[in-house]
């Protein structure tokens, strides 16, 4: 069995995250996914962001194109055209859509399931909370309820490959990123990111949206020593991060993520992007000489 010790954090380490984070913010939405559930209509927020979320896969720049489209296609009501799907599918405004290897089908069964449950519980928070055990370490009993109902409400469609991938069922071991992302922007206390918008469950109970990104940023500064990135990746992490701050250990992930994205962090030593890293005291990668 892996015996680890638990993660000690570094108070000085603690400040440059905090630094970090205050640059970021400003910096990085208006290139993020996120911006687009900004600019959504306040009553809109839930389900722009699910779909937002479910689409953040790939590079940037095609994650933005397809969300907009795919906003387009819903309407000027996103989620009245959920609440509606059964007729509105009838137009099948998207015909054609295709973000990598999710098409129509695949959303259109998604949305389908959605639909199904803003019918049955009101909004995806409550759907999401019925299914949730508060007492729980994290939100992970909830996101397989959660899971479960959207698959159900896929019928015989859930079998399909691009409606397996979108709804990341953590029984399958996967680190369900965007199932967790779309956590994060629900129920992180607002602050010019996330939204706030959820009052169950508790922030400290998140999960890290685990991605390449923060993969290597977690190796690299001693929050995980995993290799292979998944659920159990993500929850040694979250607990790394829990000892910074333990109401709401998620309060990093945002501008971890972004040392990456933008190219401040390439994944590996470069001397002169390094040079100028907030995190080099900390980075276990070794300098060359
Ligand atoms: S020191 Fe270099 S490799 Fe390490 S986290 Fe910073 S940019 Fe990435």
């Amino acid at each position: 069995m892996r015996r680890s010790t638990p993660f000690a954090p570094d108070p000085a380490l603690h400040a440059r995250l905090e630094a970090l984070r205050g640059v970021s913010v400003d910096a990085h939405r208006a290139s993020d996914p996120v911006d687009d559930v900004h600019r959504a209509a306040p009553e809109d927020r839930e389900i722009v962001g699910f779909f937002a979320a479910l689409l953040a896969f790939g590079n940037v720049k095609a994650i933005r194109a397809s969300i907009a489209t795919f906003l387009d296609r819903l309407g000027d009501t996103p989620t009245r055209a959920v609440r509606n799907w059964d007729a509105v599918r009838r137009g099948r405004p998207l015909k054609g859509f295709r973000h990598r290897w999710v098409g129509e089908e695949d959303l259109d069964a998604l949305l389908r399931s959605v639909g199904g449950l803003l019918d049955r519980f009101g909004t995806l928070e409550r759907a999401f909370a019925e299914g949730d055990s508060p007492d729980a370490e994290t939100t992970l009993p909830g996101l397989a309820a959660f899971a479960d109902r959207l698959e159900a409400g896929a019928g015989r469609d859930a079998a399909r490959r691009g409606v397996k991938f979108l709804v990341a069922h953590p029984k399958r071991g996967g680190a369900a990123k965007r199932m967790n992302l779309f956590l994060r922007w629900m129920v992180r206390p607002e602050d010019g990111i996330d939204f706030g918008l959820w009052r169950r469950p508790s922030p400290s109970r998140l999960v890290i949206p685990l991605d390449v990104h923060i993969a290597f940023q977690a190796r690299v500064l001693g929050l995980s020593r995993r290799r292979t990135p998944g659920m159990a990746m993500a929850l040694e992490i979250t607990r790394a991060l829990r000892r910074f701050d333990a109401a709401d250990p998620l309060r990093y992930d945002f501008s971890l993520c972004h040392l990456g994205i933008h190219g401040d962090c390439r994944g590996r030593r470069v001397a002169h992007v390094c040079a100028s890293c907030p995190l080099d005291p900390w980075c276990r990668l070794p300098k060359r000489r």
